[in-house]
């Protein structure tokens, strides 16, 4: 019937019933041929049709009760969607059950009418209530989509360095520390550290002017990421310095990866886009150190730390590894 754009007036649904049970066989040859011509089943042409065939006192209660178990089906399957719906709808599962053990007791087309026209008014209120409810449900999820997106916009701008858009500090230690509480948990995954820090950058900025100074912070972002695996967290410390956490990776991966930093950087001859000024090169010193038994975040970082303070010392442009400190402070 809401396929067919049907409006479900008692007498329609009477009528639809009886089509569809087929217990009627004039009825069903007129309704076939109706449904076949295309016109509009109007509530004005349906009536007709059941005055024609239906508007009449019934002596076939074989029909009656055939019809009527047909509804009493329908309006079972109908309970029992409703029943498992939401709460909302327990008043019209009740309305429905109601009918569904009456109506298999009527004997005449009134009582018939009568269990359709109930039917009729729960379906509609109960439509009515799901309408509203739906609209209800939908601009609720649309407000908790919007709410949940703003709060995922906070997290991230909180978490996010807005001159270069990697990590900053807050999440670099967030990460850190929930790295170093897995490591304790399976000691046999590697855990390391690389902080960095751009060398000689006061001379730079006094040089070519603060601005310039920015874009090659975000530059240095850039290939820090680019040299970085996805699960990594490459974070801008602070100022010029940089720090990335290198998940599953020994001491001597991460000199490697710092190698490679290290050598992409300095070996380019950097341009400014516009003005076409040679700004020449930028190296970058970075110290590297693995996550060992016992290690907090502080400590884990300040032998990172000491590392790169060693590498300053020993020329920038370089990578030195607490191994390499330990080594010089036993020699
Ligand atoms: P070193 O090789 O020993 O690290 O020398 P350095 O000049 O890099 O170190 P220093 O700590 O003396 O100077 C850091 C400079 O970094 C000074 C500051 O102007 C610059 N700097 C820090 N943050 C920013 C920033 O956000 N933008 C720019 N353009 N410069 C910054
Ligand atoms: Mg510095
Ligand atoms: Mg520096």
């Amino acid at each position: 019937m809401q396929q067919r754009a049907i409006v479900p007036t008692p007498r329609a649904f009477e009528l639809w019933f009886t089509f569809r049970s087929g217990v009627a066989p004039d009825l069903t040859r007129q309704m076939t041929q109706l449904l076949a011509s295309g016109q509009a089943l109007t509530p004005a042409l349906l009536d007709g049709v059941h005055h024609e065939f239906l508007a009449m006192p019934v002596t076939n209660t074989d029909m009656v009760s055939d019809g009527a178990a047909q509804i009493q089906q329908a309006a079972e399957a109908l309970a029992t969607q409703v029943a498992t719906g939401n709460a909302a709808v327990t008043h019209y599962a009740d309305t429905l059950t109601h009918w569904a053990e009456r109506i298999g007791d009527q004997r005449t087309v009134a009582g018939l009418v009568g269990a359709v026209t109930a039917l009729t008014d729960a379906t509609m209120k109960a439509a009515e209530r799901n309408r509203k409810l739906e609209q209800q449900l939908s601009a609720s999820a649309t407000r908790i989509g919007k709410l949940r997106q703003s709060l995922s916009d906070v997290k991230q701008e909180a978490s996010t360095d807005t001159l270069t858009g990697i990590a900053n500090r807050k999440a670099f230690q967030v990460g850190l520390k929930q790295a170093i509480f897995q490591a304790r948990a399976v000691p046999s995954s590697p855990l390391s550290v690389m902080m960095l820090d751009v060398d000689h950058f006061k001379i730079f900025n006094d040089t070519y002017g603060h601005a310039t100074g920015d874009l090659v912070l975000r530059l240095v972002a850039r290939l820090l990421t680019d040299n970085s695996k996805g699960r990594d967290t490459v974070a801008r410390y602070g100022g010029e310095e940089f720090a990335i956490l290198l998940v599953g990776a020994d001491l001597e991966s991460a000199i490697t990866v710092a190698n490679q930093i290290c050598e992409s950087l300095s070996s380019k001859r950097l341009v400014m886009k516009g003005s076409k000024q040679d700004i020449g090169q930028v190296t970058i010193s970075i110290g590297v150190a693995e996550h060992r038994a016992g290690d907090t975040m502080a400590t884990l970082i300040d032998r990172a730390d000491a590392a790169l303070y060693r590498a300053k010392e020993l020329g920038r442009n370089q990578v030195c590894s607490e191994a390499q400190l330990m080594r010089e402070v036993a020699g």
